[in-house]
Formats: structure tokens, C-alpha cells, sequence
């Protein structure tokens, strides 16, 4: 997961390993770095401390691996958690990540969409090895963000 904490920070948490950093710093930095570990100003958040963060998330980024079937079962775990403890207003995001791996591929692109679409979550597939719909996943979060009270 990668939430959005006010005044909008990342906060990053959840399984390891789907590729939440590369799409981070593929969105900040333009860059895909496979071997380093990278920080992008994200903490990484443990699962005992995860409730402390939903509360003030305004926007929570559920990401999994295409190539995965788990990583899909653990970002539906997470989905529900967040649908527990999160604020009702919660702007929320599914991602199936690493769309370049199409040859590895395990969770059918349809499974995403149904998914998503019954937990009204907006869903799109990115791949921060070649950028594919990096911008188009933070363009989407954006236009969705509430408004700052004014
Ligand atoms: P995190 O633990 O969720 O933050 O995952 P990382 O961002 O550290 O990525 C985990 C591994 O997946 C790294 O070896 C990355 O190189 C690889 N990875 C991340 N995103 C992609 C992607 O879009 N495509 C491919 N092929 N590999 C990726």
C-alpha cells in the first residue's frame, strides 16, 4: 500500500516486493532502478502500526504483482482492512503492477477490474519498469483528491 497522508506524504506499507518504491521513483525521478533500495521519502510502515495510518490517509494505493496470485489475495486482505479502520471518505486505489511481465502473468487483468469495481476502487495496471501508466495512476488519484477546505 502507499498512502496519502495530509499534507500529501507518502507513507509506504503492506507486502513487500510488488514494486510500490519503483513506482514511486519512477513517478518522482522518472527512473527504474531494479537492484537499489531506494527511499523517496517513505517511511515503511509495519502492520501493527498500519490502523495509526488509515485514519489519516486521505488516499490509499493497494498494489499487487500480476505475476502473484498471492500478492492479489494479500491486496484484498488489505482492501478490507482499509474498509474497517479507514476514514469512510478514503479515496482508494487498486494497481496490478509489473504489466511488462505479460509472458508471467497470473492474475487475469478482468480479476483486477471486477475486483475493484465491486469495492468501488478505481483500478489500473502500471509498470514502473517502462513507466507504462505511471502518470496516468497519479493523474487519476489527483482528480479524485478532495478539495482543501477552504
Ligand atoms: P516494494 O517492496 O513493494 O517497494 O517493491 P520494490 O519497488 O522494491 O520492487 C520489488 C522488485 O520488483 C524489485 O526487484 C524491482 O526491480 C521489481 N519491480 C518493481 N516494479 C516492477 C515492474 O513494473 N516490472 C518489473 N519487471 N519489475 C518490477
Amino acid at each position: 500500500m502507499i498512502f496519502f497522508t495530509k499534507p500529501y506524504s507518502f507513507v509506504k506499507g503492506g507486502d513487500s516486493g510488488v514494486g510500490k518504491s519503483c513506482i514511486v521513483l519512477r513517478f518522482v525521478r522518472g527512473q527504474f532502478d531494479p537492484t537499489s533500495k531506494v527511499t523517496v521519502g517513505a517511511s515503511f510502515l509495519y502492520a501493527a502500526l498500519a490502523p495509526l495510518y488509515y485514519r489519516g490517509a486521505a488516499v490509499a494505493v493497494v498494489v499487487y504483482d500480476i505475476t502473484s496470485p498471492e500478492s492479489f489475495s494479500k491486496a484484498q486482505y488489505w482492501v478490507k482492512e482499509l474498509q474497517k479502520h479507514g476514514s469512510p471518505d478514503i479515496v482508494m486505489a487498486l494497481v496490478g503492477n509489473k504489466a511488462d511481465l505479460q509472458e508471467k502473468r497470473e492474475v487475469p487483468v478482468q480479476d483486477g477490474i471486477d475486483y475493484a469495481e465491486k469495492n468501488g476502487m478505481f483500478f489500473i495496471e502500471t509498470s514502473a519498469k517502462t513507466a507504462d501508466n505511471i502518470n496516468q495512476l497519479f493523474e487519476e488519484i489527483a482528480k479524485r483528491l478532495p478539495r482543501p477546505s477552504p
